[in-house]
């Protein structure tokens, strides 16, 4: 049987975390848990919650640490996660939210917190070029596109140009990841609990680097 995980996926943004997270969550089953997902639904639902949400997410900026960690605290609450796991994506993205996991995550520790590395001039480069579905998440990019003309081949969804992927935006919150997302690298290391994958080269094998990094921990854990 395939033994389910509890993983945390850093890195910068345009990394390829979401697609990775999706196909790591297929290869565990596990849910996978996108911070930046569930606030772009909140968002498309309209709610007073999701018209604040969208002024940060439009600036490049992170919403409160304690509205952002409530968000995680209920949603690792439900039984889903108890079971085989999960793969958290987008969070902890500040020192605060990852001492807020441990926490939350007292009587059933993460596994393993991956730090996917791909360097920034890349990532400019790629978040300039994405494209994603706002019905179900697939990205694209301007090299890879849907086969109709910006419709989803998978879902027939709308595929756009998000409203934070503006250069300005992005170049905001690579800074702002520099600033506060990358110290979380440190903190997981010094705890034992962080492995380095490179992100580049083609997502097959991408995929195969993160799934050797977590059955290698996974084997070493319950030896
Ligand atoms: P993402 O899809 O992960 O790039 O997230 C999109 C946007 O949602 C971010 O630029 C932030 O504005 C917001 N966001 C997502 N996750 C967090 C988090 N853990 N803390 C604060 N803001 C977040």
């Amino acid at each position: 049987m395939i033994p389910g995980a509890r993983l945390v996926l850093l890195g910068r943004q345009g990394a390829g975390k979401g697609t990775q997270c999706v196909r790591l969550s297929r290869h565990y089953v596990v849910p996978h848990i996108s911070t930046g997902d569930m606030l772009r639904a909140a968002v498309k639902e309209a709610t007073a919650f999701g018209q604040k949400a969208k002024e940060y997410m439009d600036a490049g900026d992170l919403l409160p640490d304690d509205i952002i960690i409530g968000i995680v605290n209920e949603r690792l609450e439900r039984d889903d996660t108890k079971k085989r796991g999960y793969i958290l994506d987008g969070f902890p993205r500040t020192l605060a939210q990852a001492v807020a996991l441990i926490d939350i995550t007292h009587r059933r520790p993460i596994d393993l917190v991956i730090d996917l590395d791909v360097p920034r001039e890349v990532v400019l480069e790629r978040l300039a070029g994405r494209r994603v579905c706002q019905d179900c998440g697939t990205n694209y990019s301007v090299a890879q596109r849907p086969r109709r003309e910006w419709t989803c081949d998978f879902c027939g969804g709308d595929v756009i140009q998000r409203a934070d992927d503006t250069e300005e935006a992005i170049n905001r919150r690579l800074d702002l990841y520099e600033r506060e997302t990358r110290p979380l690298i440190e903190f997981f290391a010094a705890r034992d609990e962080l492995e380095t994958v490179d992100g580049l080269g083609p997502p097959d094998e991408v995929l195969a680097r993160l799934v050797r990094a977590v059955d290698a921990e996974l084997q070493r854990r319950h030896k």
